[in-house]
C-alpha cells in the first residue's frame, strides 16, 4: 500500500477509533520520542488507549528531524518535509494542534560530472546520458544485483556513487538502499521519452528503476510539499504540549532498557519500539547484526540566495564531498545545509558548493559557516541486518505475539514507516481491547 492510499481512519471491526473509541486500561509502551514514537502515541489514543507511556533517552523529542537550535535559528541536519494537505502524518498531527505551510516542492540533480554535467530539474535522482533501457532481470536482494539490471552505461556511474556515498560496494547493501540513496528511480538522459513511458506502463520493473523528470511528463505528485510553521523545534514542542494534553506520560532522558521492559509486560501491554533495534538483540539472546552506519559530516552557512527556497540540490557525480545542498529560511536567517559523505576543508566545500549550483537558476552568495556537527545514519541496510531483524521480529513475536510492534525499522520514508506501524499497532490494540472484553 502506498501512504497516500493508507486511511488511518478506516473503521474496525470493533467500535474502537475516533470520537467514538471504546477507551481501555491496559497499557502501552513506546520506546523513542521521534516522529514514529510521538505518530504512536497519538495514534494508539485515537484507537483508545488512555495509559500511554512514551520513553525518550534525550531531553528533546523529535529524533533525526530535531533541528540544532542556535539563536533561535534551525541548523538542520538534511531536509525533512511533510506532504501536502491530505497527507495523513500531517493530518494526524494537525488534529492536535500542529500548523503546516505548503510550498512549491523545488529540487535538481547533478550527474556524471560536476565540470561536464548532465542535470535534472525537479527530478531528485541521477540523470545519466545513457539511451539502453533494456534491463536484465533481477537476479538477487543486493542493491549490487539491482544495479546489475541496468545497461553498463548507466550502471558504471551508479556503482561509483554507492562506493562514493557510503563507502562500501553495492553488494554489500540490501536493494532498498537505493530509497536512502536517492537513486531508487534513474532517468536515462538519452532514451527517447516515448519508449520510456511505454516502457514504464507495461514493464513494473521498469517502472520500478526508471523515472522521468515531473515536468516532462506532467507528474504533479510530488509539486506540493509541506514545512511545520514555526520550524521543527516548534513542531516538537507542540507535540509535546498535545502529548500531555491527552494524558501521554513523556519519560525523557530515559533509555529504556529491553530486559526490564520485556520483563515488566503484563497480558493486554503493547510495547512501541520506535528506536534503534540494537539493544534488543542483546535482550532476545540473539547476534546482533552488523549494520553499515556511515558517518556524514553537515556544514550549515548563512547564505544569500536570490530563488525560490526551501529547495535543495542532489550530487550524483561522486566528485567533491558534498552530496546534497539544502537551502531554507528559519527565524529571517536564509541557511544552506550541506550534507557531506565525510569531514571537508571548508573553503573546499564551498567552491564545490558553487559548482553545483551553478547549473541551477537562483544567485547564491556563501556566508559564514554557522555550524557542523558530524553524526552516523543507520539508513543502509544490508541484507544481513534485514534478514537479522527479521529473525528479531519472529523472537519477539513468538515472546509476546502482536503485542510487540516494531517501529518499522527497515523502512527509510516516514509515511510508509507510519502506515506499518500504524496497521501493527491497531492489531496489537484490538487484542488488548478482546483481552478486556472478556
Ligand atoms: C538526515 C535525514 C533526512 C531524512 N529525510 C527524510 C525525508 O525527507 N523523508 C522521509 O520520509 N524520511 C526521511 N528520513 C528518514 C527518517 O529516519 C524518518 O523519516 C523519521 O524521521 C524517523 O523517525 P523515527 O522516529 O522512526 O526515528 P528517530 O527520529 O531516529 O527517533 C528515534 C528516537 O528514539 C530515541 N531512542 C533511541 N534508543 C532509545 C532507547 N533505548 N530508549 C529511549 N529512547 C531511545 C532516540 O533518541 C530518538 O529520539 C531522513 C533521515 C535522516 C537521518
Amino acid at each position: 500500500m502506498r501512504a497516500e492510499d493508507h486511511n488511518r481512519n478506516a473503521p474496525f471491526p470493533t467500535s474502537f477509533g475516533g470520537a467514538g473509541a471504546t477507551p481501555f486500561a491496559a497499557r502501552v509502551r513506546i520506546v523513542g520520542g521521534g516522529l514514529t514514537g510521538i505518530l504512536a502515541a497519538f495514534q494508539a489514543h485515537h484507537l483508545g488507549a488512555r495509559n500511554i507511556e512514551l520513553f525518550e533517552r534525550l531531553d528533546q523529542l523529535g529524533g533525526v528531524a530535531q533541528p540544532h537550535s542556535q539563536d533561535g535559528r534551525e541548523m538542520r541536519d538534511g531536509c525533512h518535509y511533510f506532504g501536502p494537505q491530505g497527507d495523513p502524518i500531517r493530518e494526524l498531527l494537525e488534529e492536535h494542534g500542529a500548523r503546516f505551510q505548503d510550498f512549491d516542492n523545488r529540487f535538481g540533480a547533478v550527474s556524471q560530472s560536476l565540470d561536464n554535467p548532465a542535470i535534472a530539474q525537479d527530478f531528485g535522482g541521477p540523470a545519466l546520458a545513457g539511451s539502453n533501457i533494456e534491463l536484465a532481470p533481477l537476479a538477487g536482494r543486493t542493491l549490487g544485483d539491482r544495479l546489475a539490471c541496468y545497461d553498463d552505461e548507466l550502471r558504471a556511474p551508479l556503482e561509483r556513487y554507492v562506493r562514493w556515498h557510503v563507502g562500501c560496494e553495492p553488494s554489500e547493501l540490501h536493494a532498498d538502499a537505493a530509497h536512502p540513496l536517492a537513486i531508487n528511480r534513474v532517468y536515462p538522459k538519452g532514451a527517447s521519452l516515448d519508449a520510456l513511458w511505454q516502457a514504464k506502463r507495461s514493464n513494473p520493473l521498469a517502472d520500478d528503476l526508471f523515472g522521468i523528470p515531473r515536468g516532462l511528463w506532467g507528474y504533479t505528485t510530488n509539486a506540493k510539499a509541506s514545512l511545520p510553521v514555526g520550524g521543527f523545534t516548534a513542531l516538537f514542542e507542540q507535540c509535546r504540549a498535545a502529548l500531555a494534553a491527552i494524558g501521554v506520560r513523556v519519560h525523557d532522558r530515559k533509555l529504556a532498557n529491553p530486559k526490564t521492559l520485556l520483563a515488566e509486560d503484563a497480558p493486554g501491554d503493547t510495547l512501541v519500539w520506535a528506536a534503534s533495534p540494537i539493544p534488543l538483540f542483546k535482550a532476545m539472546g540473539l547476534p546482533v547484526p552488523r549494520a553499515p552506519a556511515p558517518k556524514f559530516a553537515t556544514y550549515t552557512f548563512e547564505v544569500n540566495w536570490k530563488g525560490p527556497t526551501p529547495v535543495y540540490f542532489h550530487n550524483f557525480t561522486a566528485e567533491g564531498a558534498c552530496f546534497r545542498a539544502y537551502i531554507y529560511e528559519s527565524a529571517g536567517s536564509t541557511l544552506l545545509t550541506a550534507e557531506c559523505v565525510t569531514k571537508c576543508d571548508e573553503n573546499e566545500l564551498v567552491r564545490d558548493i558553487y559548482r553545483l549550483l551553478d547549473h541551477f537558476e537562483g544567485a547564491l552568495t556563501i556566508g559564514a559557516l554557522q555550524f557542523k556537527s558530524i553524526k552516523p545514519r543507520w539508513l543502509y541496510h544490508s541484507v544481513e541486518t534485514i534478514d537479522s531483524l527479521e529473525q528479531l521480529r519472529r523472537a519477539l513475536k513468538a515472546r509476546m505475539g502482536d503485542r510487540f510492534v516494531a517501529g518499522a525499522w527497515e523502512t527509510y520514508a516516514k509515511g510508509a514507516k507510519f502506515v506499518e506501524v500504524e496497521a501493527d499497532l491497531r492489531r496489537a490494540l484490538e487484542i488488548t481491547l478482546a483481552l478486556e472484553a472478556i
